[in-house]
């Protein structure tokens, strides 16, 4: 679950990490009304999308006045920043940065542990210094038993170079941003820029987390559930009860089980195509739930082909691909479809479909010949 910067900014300042005071407006009068509120300048009027870079969309303005900041909010307000359109600011006061630094925890699945990551190079987007200059990252692993100690984030902070009057206020902040990843249930807390202002203050200017779904139950995260932006086809198969999950290929995919539904995108990427979505019909393949799916396939325009990859367990092939000339009676489908059927009453299953077979819809007996065929229809390869 991705949260918005000023939620974020909230989270943070929730574990007493320092951030700059704000609101979040959705119109220009509130924003002006905002400004007015925090009665000094400049002020930053930030557009609030579920994307980074929008400093170089122009997503982030420094205002000097009330005019100024008028101007920014109609500007930014409707903005579409990679895809995303600003419906929410986040006017702030503005700060004087000496230095730009960038800070953040994740999971390093294969270490199996934490992984902080500690840059001078702060502002820029991370993989462009792990690109151009990797050795700007500091990274240490952290045991989660272990935990992080102030002594050992002392020695990152010194590994990472920063300015020595940035010593002591960036440890402390890494500490609590170690705090708010592990004990708020995120999957990744990242400051960028973490700044050093002239005073000598260190301070999160910007704020970027995911929290891990899954430990909903252990916090009150409703607000943060409201503002997610949800896929429109993740939308639609939701609510037809299906585990989708949208992404950006041309092959449509169904499979039955999460782990065939895994090793179909596995092989379609291996036969060079791109899948257009993960969907899971679960055990009972049965008529509705493939019209179901179909539908939610076929109304995604990005969709150029469809693979159908079915192994029969309990649910026997018959039954399947029954299922299956029922359901492509109640849609009409534009994309041609390729079926691999498998597992119990395979062979009745594929009697079944043969006399309906044409260039709209093919079988082919392994998976990855499958892939291939679905690949190539869907122009790909
Ligand atoms: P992002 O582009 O989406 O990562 O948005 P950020 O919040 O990181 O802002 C982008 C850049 O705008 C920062 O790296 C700063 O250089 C600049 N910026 C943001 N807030 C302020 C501020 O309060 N004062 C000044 N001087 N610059 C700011
Ligand atoms: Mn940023």
């Amino acid at each position: 679950m991705d949260l918005f910067e000023y939620q974020g900014k909230q989270f943070f300042a929730a574990f007493d990490i320092p951030v700059s005071k704000g609101e979040a407006v959705t119109t220009v009068e509130d924003a002006v009304a905002a400004a007015e509120r925090i009665g000094q300048y400049p002020v930053v009027v930030k557009a609030q999308v579920h994307t980074g870079g929008r400093g170089k969309a122009g997503g982030v303005k420094l205002a000097n006045d009330l005019d100024e900041v008028r101007e920014h909010a109609t500007n930014i307000l409707g903005l579409d920043i990679k895809g995303h359109i600003v419906k929410v600011i986040w006017i702030e006061v503005g700060s004087d940065i000496a230095e730009e630094y960038y800070a953040s925890f994740t999971l390093d699945r294969s270490a199996k542990k934490h992984l902080g990551m500690l840059s001078a190079e702060g502002g820029v987007e991370i993989e462009t210094v792990a690109e151009e200059n990797p050795d700007a990252i500091a990274k240490i692993w952290i045991d989660p038993v272990d935990g992080l100690d102030e002594a050992t984030a002392r020695t990152w902070v010194e590994a990472a170079k920063l300015n020595p009057d940035a010593e002591d206020g960036a440890v402390d902040i890494l500490l609590k941003l170690y705090r708010a990843y592990t004990e708020g249930d995120a999957d990744l807390t990242e400051i960028n820029p973490l700044i050093l202002k002239p005073t000598g203050e260190v301070h999160a200017l910007d704020a970027k987390v995911t929290l891990d779904g899954n430990a909903a139950y252990r916090h009150e995260w409703d607000e943060y559930e409201l503002t997610q932006e949800r896929d429109e086809r993740e939308q639609a198969a939701n609510e037809k009860g299906l585990q989708y999950v949208g992404l950006d290929g041309s092959v449509g995919i169904i499979a039955n089980g999460a782990g065939l539904a895994m090793s179909t995108l596995d092989v379609v990427n291996q036969a060079g195509g791109s899948p257009a979505n993960f969907l899971d019909i679960g055990g009972g393949a049965n008529a509705d739930v493939m019209a179901g799916a179909l539908e939610v396939i076929n109304n995604d325009a990005a969709v150029k082909s469809i693979f159908i990859n079915i192994f029969g367990g309990i649910t026997r092939g018959e039954e399947v691909a029954n299922g299956i000339l029922e359901a492509l009676k109640r849609v009409t489908i534009d994309a041609p479809i390729v079926i691999r059927l498998d597992g119990t009453n395979a062979e009745e299953g594929r009697s079944i479909l043969e006399p309906h077979l044409s260039d709209q819809l093919q079988m082919q007996s392994t998976m990855l010949e499958a892939a291939r065929t679905a690949v190539q229809l869907a122009g790909e390869s």
